[in-house]
């Protein structure tokens, strides 16, 4: 018998026959530029542009096109995540009611000063236009200080979402709002459930993860709500986000282990509401920094946030009067409500106040009120700069062993401290004392998971020292160079004790390495080329035992031990130095340790119980940034242990020229250590045993000068930690600074 269902079933299958051809006709995979350009030349509402699974090096695509808010136009992967944009490449967008998803930036960078722009000339912006589930990683200039807005936003209504951007490693905003014109004010933005991944410390201005406006158009509305993103360790600079313009909303998002804060640059109008801010104690993390009108700061959680001064959890600011638009507008009408606070170290009022007398003007017309600060660290978190009876104080709770300045103790109550793990592990006070301030559950309100890129891991990129294999390796000739080419990322080079090594070439580290003995005599290594080892970028060294001697090296000035790439490092590398003999570099003039060159960056250094002798040069030169524009060569440098002895030049020379206040760094530790002959070599310019011009914090003790060079300081912006104590200076000069702000304790002359 036949089946009667199979009539009916026809015109159906007749149906969706016709249905997937239209789908068919409208969706165009494209193979390469040439076709893709084709394909947008034609595109009409309801259509797909779906660009093949592959690689696409070096395109500049230009996706403009009008489609209808009910058919949208279109761009896809193939695949989601399958799809990789290398070399030197970027995409614009301009239209209406456009939708990218699925791309993946990597492997190159922009030719032109953005990745993804929302515009493809001055007055063709997009609007209403979807980019979703995009990577943009490490798409990185290999110059680091060139800059680049890895995306751009213009125009209206534009909905950024679901992205991820990680590892931006060169000068340059992660992502921009621009409101250059009237198009793209007022534009009600929506950036959310992105993930803003690992960016590391640029050492510079212009390391800002999330920026909108500039100061130029500062009094203009954007109106951009930025929700539901999740920044994890974004460390480029102290702005984290700089908000510039009016009219804003930050809400619900997580701010994790990053180094800087959420500041309110310029602009008024701004809300920052329940965002958490996760410190967990590391160094220089930041909460929320108030600065011009009408801003709102209410039920925020700040949880371990170690960061000072003007990175404190809470920070308002002292304005200039009638401030220039790149100044500091005063605080006036603003509120910092309901929010909790624990384990935090500084919360700053008035702040900045000394640092630059300009800063005159103090809050008005504001208020603190409602919040919980429970933290132990610091007793006496918080400072108050300058005159605060422009805010209102009540209603606020703090722990019975904190301090309260007098003047503000009738708006705090003491309570004792407690402090438990909550059920979704967050560190909360009494349930009680969250239901006074009407804070509501204390809960991430979006989760790691539920931001970026569905397809894209968020895996570590960084290889830690000695996580690799231990290699052993022998005594010789440039066995050291076969071994450094065999090697993996994190290995251990183990050399022979009292083994000699000799190197005819130079050693280049291109991952992290390690090189060392095992305890005992220490093998020693020499060079016949002008540097021992260069540390090219994606490097970096640990070396521990080992002996250094210079009786090899060739009979030219400026020879070194160590020092970094001829190119710029995109990369930041760290150097490790541990019981360390360095002896007889001494052949020429100006041989030095450790040289880094510009362009290249470390987030430590250290040098540890090593001894270093009969030296032409100096040990460390980090000097060779020279624009007074804020750039420097070190983050973290710590000197400790050691025994110094007939250095011509200095033990360490570190330079930060200008009053930029974007950074942390330099910070430098000098700690236990006899400096005996430094300094003191005929053509040595600086005339100092150890010259720091514009570190932002030093701390020198318990060390003991001989027959040396004077320390030398120049104190440059803002609000540099300066302290010397338990030092020693026989037949060595008095301590040289250009003035008198820094700490001085237990200073011996003898
Ligand atoms: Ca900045």
């Amino acid at each position: 018998m036949r089946n009667p269902s199979r009539l009916h079933l026809y015109p159906f299958l007749l149906f969706l026959a016709l249905f997937s051809f239209a789908q068919i006709s409208s969706a165009k995979v494209v193979k390469n530029i040439q076709q893709f350009d084709k394909a947008v030349a034609t595109l009409k509402p309801g259509d797909k542009i779906v660009l093949a699974n592959g690689t696409w090096k070096d395109v500049e695509l230009v996706f403009k096109a009008k489609g209808l808010p009910d058919k949208p136009i279109e761009l896809q992967a193939q695949t989601p995540g399958k799809v990789f944009i290398t070399g030197q490449s970027n995409l614009s967008i301009s239209g209406e009611h456009l939708v990218v998803s699925g791309l993946v930036f990597k492997d190159g960078y922009t030719p032109t000063g953005e990745v993804i722009s929302f515009r493809t000339a001055i007055d063709e912006l997009a609007n209403n236009t979807r980019v979703t589930n995009v990577v943009i990683d490490n798409f990185s200039n290999p110059e680091r200080q060139l800059s680049d807005l890895w995306v751009a936003i213009y125009g209206k209504n534009n909905r950024f979402d679901h992205n991820s951007l990680v590892n931006k490693r060169n000068r340059g905003v992660t992502l921009a709002v621009r409101l250059n014109t009237e198009a793209s004010r007022e534009n009600n933005h929506v950036i959310e459930y992105n993930y803003f991944g690992p960016r590391q410390i640029l050492g510079a201005n212009g390391g800002e993860t999330l920026r909108i406006g500039t100061s130029h158009f500062s009094t203009e509305y954007s109106n951009t709500v930025v929700r539901k993103n999740f920044l994890d360790r974004v460390n480029g600079e102290h702005e984290i986000i700089s908000n510039k313009s009016c009219g804003n909303v930050f809400r619900d998002n997580v701010i994790f282990e990053s180094q800087g804060t959420l500041t309110m640059r310029h602009g008024h109008y701004t809300t920052v509401e329940n965002n958490y801010f996760l410190g967990n104690r590391k160094p220089n993390t930041g909460g929320i920094r108030i600065i011009n009108e009408n801003q709102t700061v209410n039920n925020n959680y700040l949880y371990g946030l170690t960061g000072h001064r003007l990175r404190g959890a809470l920070v308002i600011m002292n304005g200039v009067p009638n401030s220039p638009p790149n100044r500091y507008d005063p605080v006036v009408d603003s509120v910092m409500n309901n929010n909790i606070v624990i384990d935090s170290d500084y919360i700053q009022l008035g702040a900045g106040a000394g640092a630059d007398e300009e800063r005159s003007a103090p809050p008005t017309r504001s208020a603190i009120k409602n919040n919980i600060i429970m933290g132990k660290s610091n007793l006496d978190p918080i400072t108050v700069f300058d005159d605060v009876s422009g805010i209102a104080f009540a209603g606020n709770i703090i722990n019975d062993e904190a301090k309260v300045p007098a003047e503000l103790q009738y708006g705090f109550k003491k309570v004792p401290y407690a402090v438990s793990k909550n059920k979704h592990g967050l560190l909360v006070p009494e349930q009680s004392l969250v239901d006074q301030i009407a804070f509501g559950e204390v809960k991430l309100p979006v989760t790691r998971e539920e931001t970026g890129a569905s397809f894209y891991p968020k895996t570590e990129a960084g290889i830690a020292f000695q996580s690799g294999d231990s290699i052993a390796v022998k005594a010789g000739t440039d066995t050291l160079l076969s071994a450094l080419d065999a090697s993996n990322p994190g290995d251990i080079l183990v050399l022979e004790n009292g083994g000699e090594y000799l190197l005819t070439k130079f050693a280049s580290i291109r991952h992290p390495i390690t090189i060392k003995a095992a305890s005992g005599d220490k093998p020693i290594i020499r060079s016949e080329k002008p540097s021992f080892i260069v540390i090219e970028n994606g490097g970096a060294l640990e070396v521990e035992n080992l002996w250094f001697d210079g009786a090899e090296s060739p009979d030219y000035k400026g020879n070194s031990v160590i020092r970094t790439s001829g190119y710029s490092m995109n990369i930041n590398y760290s150097l490790s130095v541990r019981n360390v003999k360095v002896t007889d570099l001494d052949v020429n003039g100006f041989f030095y340790f450790f040289k880094a060159t510009p362009g290249t960056f470390a987030d430590y250094i250290e040098i540890i119980d090593s001894e270093f002798s009969n030296i032409t040069g100096a040990i460390l030169l980090l000097n060779k940034e020279v624009d007074d524009i804020g750039v420097y060569s070190v983050e973290n440098l710590t000197i400790s242990g050691n025994s110094f002895t007939d250095i011509k030049e200095e033990v360490a020379s570190v330079y930060r020229g200008g009053t930029d206040e974007s950074t942390f760094g330099p910070m430098v530790t000098v700690t236990d250590n006899t400096f005996t002959n430094i300094g003191k070599g005929s053509t040595h310019r600086s005339g100092a045993s150890l010259y720091f011009h514009g570190v932002q914090k030093l701390f020198v003790s318990d060390s003991t000068w001989n027959k040396s060079a004077p320390l030398e300081l120049y104190l440059t912006n803002g609000e540099p930690i300066t302290v010397i104590k338990d030092v020693v200076m026989k037949d060595t000069g008095k301590i040289r600074a250009n003035n008198d702000q820094y700490e001085a304790e237990n200073i011996t002359y003898k």
